[in-house]
């Protein structure tokens, strides 16, 4: 099945591009300011990005000076080096990055991460079906790194990048738009994958569903899924308290 690669209005100056399972693809979020545009998460390849750029000029939408990142995993990230705008992340997806980039992509590289706890076998799985050639795999690390949080002006909207870390990733951040009430969230309100069984360890969650009560905000859109209410992601996530 064809996954959907037409850019989308969310609301007033905000876009994205929805997420596609076909190779993991998630969300990449566009918001229209004044004087700077803005994107959020850079797509899982120099594929991905290039559609992201092909669906913004044709809705004749201005080029993004600024990208933001909202965690390291592949499939947000490895798109970065595509793409000509100042690429802002959290110090600690720096981290995760700079790391990444000395990674080999032969099979038993990518089975030794696995075996070492490192990666996990549904991303190897998407990157070998995102990348039929792995020597065009590229980690590049953000221009800007940030400490806990950031506010950027953009003209007539502001938008303000917080780390909240969760149970998905510590180094997740979410992105706040507060004029239009748009909050893009990566994966922080996802599983940890990445140690054992996915599982949503309860000290992480519960301080995630206080961060996220904190911030205001109407329209909420994860990294893979569609657009939620606030009121649909906090319940969503409080199901999975014990
Ligand atoms: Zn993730």
């Amino acid at each position: 099945m064809k996954g959907n690669e037409r850019m989308e209005k969310l609301t007033g100056r905000v876009y994205y591009l929805p997420h596609d399972a076909r190779t993991d693809r998630p969300v990449l979020g566009y918001i229209r300011g004044e004087r700077y545009a803005l994107m959020v998460d850079a797509g899982n390849s120099a594929a991905h990005a290039a559609l992201f750029e092909r669906q913004r000029r044709e809705l004749g939408l201005p080029a993004p000076a600024f990208v933001g990142l909202t965690h390291w995993h592949w499939d947000h990230v490895y798109g970065l080096h595509a793409l000509g705008a100042v690429s802002i992340a959290s110090r600690q997806t720096g981290d995760y990055l700079a790391r990444m980039a000395r990674w080999g992509w032969s099979d038993e590289e990518m089975e030794g991460r696995i075996a070492s706890g490192e990666d996990i076998p549904f991303c190897c799985d998407n990157i070998k079906k995102e990348y039929p050639d792995r020597s065009q795999i590229v980690v590049k690390n953000a221009d800007l790194l940030f400490e806990g949080g950031l506010r950027l002006d953009l003209g007539g909207e502001v938008c303000r990048a917080c780390q909240v870390g969760g149970p998905h990733s510590p180094d997740s951040v979410v992105y706040l738009l507060e004029r239009a009430g748009v909050l893009f969230l990566g994966d922080c309100a996802c599983e940890d994958f990445h140690h054992g069984p996915a599982h949503y360890p309860q000290k992480e969650l519960g301080e995630l569903i206080g961060r996220l009560e904190a911030l205001d905000f109407e329209i909420a859109l994860t990294g893979h899924w569609q657009p939620q209410s606030k009121e649909e992601i906090l319940h969503d996530l409080k199901e999975h308290i014990w």
